[in-house]
């Protein structure tokens, strides 16, 4: 943590990136590290502080300084420090590698067990809910304003799933209590960037669970989005957020896949597990990552090889587990 504040203060230009695709824990670190710095540490404005990330869903866009979020990625700067945020390795931050590569210092803080301490200082708290749980642990409590408060609470309720999954702790209700001190929104924050759906998100969600297959004995369900039916109802990868958590929840299954096609023979793969499973060792094996419960990667291949593959290695862990399929 030491390391960490010495080194804000000694560079004179900082940039803060995410992993691509930025969820609420992502966009919601990196805003609240922003917003932190702009108005503690560089009150004058004689620093450079930039936040890079691909374009980020709407539904965030509320938050204060989204709009000073960019996606044009300033290869040519090098910057004094670059401080990473959720991202798990380096080929996650996007467009802002080549910026991570030049900076001159580099820190990391996150919370995926699979995190490859790719920075010259990392900060992984694989136990912590998201990486505004940890970024919260790290900042003076008494200068987290209504703001900053907003985009931590945002980022912890995205990576609980609403404070449902395993990975909320005591420690995470009581930060998100000190948040809610703060006046911070909750019922709005919660219903307009989680549980709220457009017509085109709640038609696919349909089409996901209807198409769903129940495989290994109902131990496990898979759910296949094309490349033609995402095209079909306009979706954008964002609006596919929820449908895994759906899948999870189908009674008696250990695990829930979502395959998503993003080029022919090329798929993102989504995986949740209710526990028995460790769906991390799974997504890091197909060169991914994650968390043990929650886990994704990109596979190449035909969607009949990328199926077989992931349940291979699903069926071996049930086996392993004494659970025969
Ligand atoms: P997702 O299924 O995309 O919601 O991701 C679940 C978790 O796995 C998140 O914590 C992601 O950061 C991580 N993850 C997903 N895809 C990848 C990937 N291709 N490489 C590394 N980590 C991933
Ligand atoms: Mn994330
Ligand atoms: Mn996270």
């Amino acid at each position: 943590m030491e390391n960490i504040l010495n080194a804000v203060q000694s560079a004179s230009s900082i940039a803060i990136a995410g992993h691509v695709r930025p969820d609420g824990d992502c966009v919601g670190s990196c805003l609240a590290l922003y917003n932190y710095l702009t108005k503690y540490v560089n009150y004058d404005w004689n620093k450079v502080i930039d936040l890079y990330l691909e374009p980020v869903p709407e539904t965030f866009t509320f938050l204060k300084n989204a709009d000073k979020i960019t996606s044009e990625y300033d290869t040519n700067m090098i910057y004094d420090l670059f401080l990473s945020l959720d991202c798990s390795s380096p080929d996650r931050l996007g467009g802002a590698l080549p910026i991570f590569e030049r900076a001159r210092k580099t820190i990391c803080v996150d919370h995926h067990i699979s995190n490859t301490r790719f920075a010259g200082t990392n900060l992984v708290v694989p136990d912590a809910s998201s990486t505004c749980e940890v970024l919260y642990t790290l900042l003076e409590e008494e200068k987290i304003d209504t703001a900053i408060a907003e985009c931590l609470y945002l980022g912890i309720i995205h990576d609980t799933g609403v404070f449902k999954h395993s990975n909320t702790s005591r420690q995470t209700m009581e930060i998100a209590g000190r948040l809610i001190e703060k006046g911070v929104n909750t019922s709005q924050i919660i219903d307009e960037t989680f549980y709220q759906k457009t017509y085109l998100q709640n038609q696919i969600l349909g089409r996901c669970l209807l198409e769903s297959i129940m495989v290994l004995d109902g131990r496990v369900i898979v759910s296949c989005v094309s490349r033609k039916i995402q095209d079909f109802y306009g979706v954008v990868p964002s609006d596919l957020d929820g449908v895994i958590d759906q899948l999870r929840i189908t009674k008696g299954v250990e695990a829930a896949i979502l395959i998503r096609e993003e080029e022919t023979q090329s798929y993102k793969v989504s995986m949740r597990s209710n526990g028995i499973l460790n769906v991390s060792k799974i997504a890091v094996y197909f060169g991914g990552g994650g968390h043990v419960k929650a886990a994704g990667c990109n596979m190449k291949g035909s969607l009949h090889d990328v199926i077989n593959n992931l349940l291979e290695h699903m069926a071996n862990q049930l086996e392993a587990a004494g659970r025969s399929v």
